[in-house]
């Protein structure tokens, strides 16, 4: 009998020379959550970005914002504006904080944060409570989200932005780099996303100062001293030099990951865009997506599960879109300014495989479940 193996959503794919790097780590001893593959990996980053950016690599995308929340000065009593739709990993460092996320709905162009619903949010909470002390904005499935009318309402309102680009390394916005179109930055290489550390991140920032602040707290916040001497709490948040050597291997793949990425996109809609009952997320002008994961629309709940299912007999993985965190049971007590689009995404979306590692005879058997279940 012949077995199939089992598609994944979007695992990890290494390109060969990440071994190397690594060996070099374990020949030099620099087992420690620094050394040369982190400086390397950080200077790999910062090129790729464009240059004039600072990066602190981390362990993992979470801390990043955590550590991004710090910087920003965000604690107890204070409250932080949040894309509901997201992963929850985008609001759970506000809690950390002991700040109060207050979550905000999206818009149908890009499925991100809503610039009008954050301006709304903005005023209802200097009326009734005081100033929200930050903004969390997330590209979501590496799709950027509206950031020229995102900044101008945040910078109206003299409040910073963190940009939550943990699925969005390789895609621009008008020719910039997401994760260099805010205040701070943040990327993610955990398992699952365009490359990998098995897991890591970055905290990418303006400044040098910032950047070594970031470090600083995220190695246990040392004062200069020969023992140790601590006037700040800190954090063990480090990137350690043997993830980062995967790091380094990773990046000299990550334009063909993108375009793998790309191609899997456009063999989906080639496909399946005669089907009126499915949509796709569309780049609007200006904009270039990673295409991470390739998401559709479908008409109806139903639908969506029945393709779901049908490609879960198959053992092929499939997964409904981000559940928003307004609708979460762990943050149902916190505000919201919702207007539906995210609660309707999750009700009829489906992400589909999109592994740069998917082979043409894998997208067949997709593409032919997808179809089985429509007709
Ligand atoms: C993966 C992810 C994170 C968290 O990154 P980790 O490295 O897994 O901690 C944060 N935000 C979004 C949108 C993500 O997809």
């Amino acid at each position: 009998m012949l077995t199939k193996t089992k598609i994944y959503l979007s695992s990890p794919h290494m390109g060969g020379l990440e071994q190397q790097y690594v060996d070099e780590a374990f020949k030099t001893n620099w087992i420690a959550p620094l050394g040369p593959n982190v400086d390397g990996f950080e200077k790999d980053i910062q090129d790729y970005l464009g240059g004039n950016k600072y990066v602190a690599a981390l362990s993992s995308g979470t801390a990043s914002i955590h550590l991004a929340l710090q910087l920003l000065d965000v604690s107890q009593g204070d409250e932080v504006l949040c894309q509901s739709f997201t992963f929850s990993a985008s609001a759970n460092p506000i809690i950390y904080q002991g700040a109060t996320p207050v979550f905000i709905d999206s818009e149908r162009e890009t499925w991100n944060m809503s610039p009008d619903l954050l301006e709304i949010a903005i005023q209802d909470r200097i009326e009734k409570y005081k100033k929200p002390k930050a903004i969390i904005a997330v590209h979501l499935y590496g799709m950027p989200y509206k950031a020229d009318e995102i900044n101008a309402v945040a910078k109206k309102y003299d409040i910073p932005v963190i940009e939550d680009s943990a699925e969005a390394l390789g895609s621009t916005y008008y020719g910039k780099a997401c994760s260099t179109l805010s205040d701070l930055g943040i990327l993610s290489f955990n398992g699952n996303k365009i490359i990998t550390t098995s897991g890591g991140g970055a905290l990418i920032s303006g400044s040098k100062s910032l950047k070594d602040r970031a470090v600083f707290l995220s190695t246990q916040a040392r004062d200069n001293a020969p023992h140790y001497e601590h006037s700040s709490i800190g954090f063990n948040y480090r990137l350690s030099n043997v993830l980062a050597g995967i790091g380094r291997g990773q990046m000299r793949v990550l334009d063909e990951r993108v375009a793998a990425r790309r191609r899997n996109f456009e063999f989906y809609k080639k496909h399946l865009d005669r089907y009126n009952a499915i949509s796709f997320l569309e780049e609007p002008q200006g904009v270039f997506c990673n295409r991470w994961i390739t998401c559709i629309n479908t008409e109806s709940f139903e639908m969506r599960e029945h393709i779901r299912l049908t490609l879960s007999e198959d053992d092929i993985e499939t997964r409904p879109l981000w559940k928003p965190m307004h609708m979460q049971p762990v943050f149902k007590d916190h505000l919201h300014f919702t207007n539906g689009v995210s609660e309707q995404l999750f009700n009829t979306g489906l992400c589909l495989p999109s592994g740069s590692n998917l082979t043409d005879s894998d997208l067949e058997r997709i593409l032919e479940n997808i179809k089985k279940s429509l007709a």
